[in-house]
């Protein structure tokens, strides 16, 4: 008796609920990733996303070898490849996680016929990739919730299925074959400081984090400089990381730090389950449709200093640098960048959240979309018109100035608050630095938004 197991976003060994179910049920398993050419050609396996997979799926397959097992990677059209293995294999079942974008269940769909045709069967396993799946809680009044709040109240008092350890053997059968795993480094347009993929990259750093930075985010999480959050995102996008695993560990700790972790960890469910229920939202307006966004032909030159961090607006400069060059950007940057994009340069949202796509190792389809539409007033924000001015931020979640020194060169030699405005220095000094004008002035971008929404500043 054999099963396959399709590893999607879950390249783990722990807590593995389908993987433990195949090797229960069969003598041997084949442990399959396919690389969809489907993910490709939409363009969401974006360079910095591809290499962190490959670091992902190079650790998983050395952690099956430890166990008397190997990983399968085929490339094509996944239903067609599963097909094939399952095929090959001789096996009478496939075990995966659910997925909720619209995509994936579309996906899902496919393949269940495709296999139940030949006679086999498909099991989906639930909180595998989210704690709480999508549908698990719905208000009397709708099928999702739009509100966070109430949705958190729900979320926490939902009992978790318990966390599992790693398998001691996967035994493969000899007879399938897969493709070699590519060379580590050998992608282009990668960012230089891209942190490594892989289960045991995520195990190393839950255990420092744990150590030491837990204890204080909930004081911590909102400063710039200090880089104080747990950075799992990607572990978490890529699922080499059990959420429902981190949550027993987070709540084991206990303290005002782990359970403000435990929140951001509910925020990743809450965004899936308004996903799950309105797929749409991942490129139109969750709530409100009535903006006139600009766009690249009417705001060409304010969109590309943004996107290369020449704004003139230095902790968006920052913000826009730091996530070129590492993949990854602080929470609090990524919610004043958004907020200038959307509301100070009343640029359509998409175009934002499409750059961060590109960027964002983490990029995640629930999380991107629907925080950009979060910021942009279009989503579930119950303060849709509040618009953050970025030189306020910049002085609240900056105050010494160090994430601008750190990011921006040019302002390196400035001492906080002067860091945050530079245009406020004298002529010549100001001309010395080499650092763009602002490409709005602030009256009138904060203001640009209200007036397109109609309302007063
Ligand atoms: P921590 O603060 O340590 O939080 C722990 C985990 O909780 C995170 O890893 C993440 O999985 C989850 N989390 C935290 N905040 C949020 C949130 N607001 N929404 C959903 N989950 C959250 N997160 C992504 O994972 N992928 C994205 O593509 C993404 N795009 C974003 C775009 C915008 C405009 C904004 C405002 C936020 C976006 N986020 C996204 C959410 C958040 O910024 C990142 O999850 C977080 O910065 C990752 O760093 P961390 O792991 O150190 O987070």
């Amino acid at each position: 008796h054999v099963s396959v197991v399709l590893f999607t976003a879950d390249l783990r060994l722990y807590d593995h609920p389908p993987l433990r179910a195949a090797l229960d049920a069969a003598d041997a398993v084949v442990p399959l990733f396919v690389r969809d050419r489907a993910v490709e050609a939409a363009g969401f396996a974006a360079p910095n996303r591809r290499a962190f997979l490959d670091g992902c799926l190079a650790d998983l397959d050395a952690s099956l070898r430890e166990r008397g097992g190997r990983l399968v990677v085929r490339s094509g059209d996944l239903v067609e490849e599963v097909c094939r293995v399952v095929t090959e294999a001789d096996a009478d079942e496939v075990h995966m996680s659910d997925g909720h974008s619209a995509f994936a269940v579309h996906r899902e769909r496919r393949l269940r016929a495709a296999l139940e045709s030949a006679g086999r069967r498909l099991f989906v396993h639930d909180a595998v990739t989210v704690a709480v799946p999508p549908g698990t809680l719905t208000p009397a009044s709708s099928d999702h919730f739009a509100v966070f709040t109430p949705y958190y109240r729900h979320w926490a008092q939902v009992a978790l299925r318990p966390a599992g350890g790693p398998p001691r053997r996967v035994p493969v059968p000899d007879r399938v074959h897969g493709e070699a795993l590519p060379a580590p480094g050998a992608i282009t347009g990668a960012s230089p400081a891209l942190p490594p993929g892989g289960e045991s990259e995520a195990r190393r750093r839950v255990s420092a984090y744990w150590r030491r930075g837990l204890d204080a985010y909930d004081t911590t999480h909102d400063d710039l400089a200090a880089d104080a959050t747990s950075r799992l995102s990607a572990h978490l996008h890529f699922g080499t990381l059990s959420p429902v695993e981190l949550v027993h560990r987070a709540r084991r700790r206990g303290g005002p730090g782990a359970e403000a972790l435990v929140r951001q960890l509910a925020w990743r469910d809450f965004h899936r389950q308004v996903l799950a229920a309105r797929p749409e939202a991942a490129h139109a307006d969750y709530r409100t449709k009535r903006d006139r966004w600009r766009t690249e032909r009417t705001a060409g030159p304010d969109i590309e200093a943004w996107r290369e961090g020449r704004t003139g607006y230095p902790v968006v400069d920052a913000a826009m640098r730091q996530l070129r060059d590492e993949g990854w950007m602080h929470n609090r940057a990524r919610l004043l960048t958004a907020s200038f994009l959307a509301k100070t340069l009343y640029v359509d949202w998409r175009i934002g959240a499409a750059h961060f796509l590109h960027w964002l190792v983490d990029g995640d389809l629930a999380n991107n979309q629907l925080n950009w539409q979060w910021m942009a007033g279009t989503g579930t924000d119950t303060r849709p018109n509040r618009v953050l001015n970025p030189v306020t931020q910049g002085k609240k979640y900056d105050p010494r100035g160090a994430y601008v020194r750190r990011w921006v060169p040019e302002l390196s030699a400035l001492p906080a608050p002067a860091v945050h405005e530079p245009w406020k220095l004298p002529g010549p000094e100001r001309a010395a630095l080499g650092y763009p004008d602002p490409v709005v002035a602030l009256p009138d971008g904060l203001d640009r938004f209200r007036r397109a929404r109609g309302r007063q500043p």
